[in-house]
């Protein structure tokens, strides 16, 4: 996920500093280094279909995690689901400095969500634009719940919990649908979710193998 170009950056640059804590979880084998890999676009058939649960916590499953927290910070993100790399695993990984008592960054491995209901009013666009690293450039409003507690593994396959609130809760949603093959765009009320179809078809997409390199191609948010 993106963050909001209004709000949310000051967070990111916080999240930075943290970072360097998180890979001290999340140390790969020492002979390895870690990839940034490309960000699979709206249309690549992973993105649209539910990802299976980890099975096995092993090197691989860790190397992944290390790669996508790589690919992550490469691209800007305050949040990355495996199949945004093109895996169809339940996994995610977020960077987001909160006050929910949260880390300010981590990874889930097959998570549950619970929610709080999520309001019926019309969502504000100053405050409530999201935007997708796979589905790059385009930021839209939605409603998403203001609460959200998860629950998973992380990837030595200990338990991790806790509760989110606002932009951290919408976070948490926007990358946990993505394990659902759901996208923020599938869920637009009518009149956004045609100005996003406009800018995917506009853009080429809607096909199989198209992705991004971060750090290679310009930020499509332009950070
Ligand atoms: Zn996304």
């Amino acid at each position: 996920m993106q963050p909001s170009t209004k709000e949310a950056a000051p967070d990111i640059r916080c999240g930075l500093l943290s970072f360097a804590s998180a890979y001290l979880h999340e140390t790969p084998p020492k002979d390895r280094y870690m990839t940034v890999l490309p960000i699979t676009i709206w249309g690549e058939p992973v993105l649209h279909r539910r990802a299976s649960e980890v099975e096995v916590f092993d090197d691989e499953l860790r190397n992944l995690i290390a790669d996508m927290f790589e690919t992550n910070d490469a691209a800007n993100g305050v949040g990355l689901a495996a199949p945004q790399v093109g895996v169809g695993k339940r996994i995610f990984v977020y960077k987001f400095a909160n006050d929910d008592g949260a880390p300010p960054s981590g990874v889930l491995v097959n998570p549950v969500l619970t929610l709080s209901k999520i309001s019926g009013a019309v969502p504000d666009p100053d405050e409530e634009e999201e935007g997708c690293l796979s589905f790059p450039g385009g930021q839209y409003p939605l409603k998403r719940a203001d609460w959200a507690r998860v629950k998973g593994f992380d990837g030595e396959g200990q338990p991790v919990e806790f509760e989110a609130t606002g932009w951290f809760a919408r976070v948490i949603q926007h990358e946990y649908d993505h394990l659902d093959g759901k996208l923020y765009v599938n869920r637009l009320m009518d009149r956004y979710a045609r100005k996003a179809m406009k800018q995917a078809k506009k853009s080429g997409w809607g096909v199989p193998g198209l992705t991004w390199m971060p750090g290679v191609d310009p930020d499509p948010f332009g950070h």
